[in-house]
């Protein structure tokens, strides 16, 4: 008699019971673990999609310059299957690092005052199917690298409105930026330096973004078909290399 151990692949317990059989009649397995995310698995997948190692596999794979198509193809799954599998994402993204936040208290300000109240900001031009139809990325940028929030839309007042809008409780003295108009018109001349002397650091972050994510590299064929997933591939990149989350 042969005992094969049937082991939760999402967490690793073996206290599961048998729940029922598959439409192609492979037998599904329950997991009791009550900490489990998951509960319900099978031993062996006949769809690689639905692979957990798979599933991690194509988040890492879009963030270190594969597009949807190359994903797919590389790890023989449908292009449906990424694309589902990223906008799962969609729910648990911050557009604000709350990490550094939650360091502001005012005590640790006192000392920290010469680093944490200043930033550098810019935009970053993309599109979104054509480019008659362009998408900016609104980043921002501490003097120690840290990205502070970000912010999607056209170019116009409102989106810099909405950045500022979140960048309210960092507490920031100094903003560093570009000529664009919209930083002159609205902030206070005396907190404003415009110029390209203190931009180095956040320029230096596009250029990462452009050759991590393929719908950012320029003179390609390569690019976001819709908003959706343009928001959702660089704000899944910016929470997890810049903000340090686990997504
Ligand atoms: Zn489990």
């Amino acid at each position: 008699m042969t005992f094969i151990a049937v082991r939760c692949p999402h967490c690793q317990s073996d206290q599961s019971v048998k729940r029922g059989k598959t439409a192609r009649g492979t037998q599904r397995y329950l997991c009791q673990n009550t900490l489990c995310t998951k509960g319900s698995f099978l031993l062996d997948y006949c769809n690689r999609g639905c692979l957990p190692e798979v599933k991690h596999t194509i988040i890492d794979m879009s963030l270190n310059a594969s597009g949807v198509r190359d994903t797919a193809r590389s790890l023989h799954i449908c292009p449906n299957t990424v694309l589902r599998e990223l906008k799962k994402k969609e729910a648990v993204l911050e557009s604000v690092n709350t990490a550094v936040l939650r360091t502001l208290n005012p005590a640790e300000v006192a000392w920290d005052i010469e680093r944490a109240g200043e930033a550098e900001m810019d935009e970053m031009w993309s599109f979104v199917g054509n480019k008659g139809n362009p998408r900016w990325l609104y980043a921002i940028d501490h003097r120690t690298g840290k990205v502070l929030a970000y912010v999607f839309g056209r170019r116009k007042d409102d989106v810099f409105l909405q950045l500022k809008a979140l960048l309210e409780p960092f507490g920031l003295t100094r903003y560093y930026t570009d000529h664009w108009g919209a930083y002159t018109r609205h902030l206070d001349p005396d907190m404003h330096s415009p110029g390209k002397q203190n931009t180095q650091k956040i320029e230096r972050k596009h250029l990462t973004l452009r050759t991590r994510i393929k719908r950012l590299v320029r003179k390609t064929i390569c690019f976001s078909k819709s908003i959706q997933m343009h928001d959702l591939v660089i704000g899944l990149f910016v929470n997890r290399y810049a903000f340090g989350r686990a997504v």
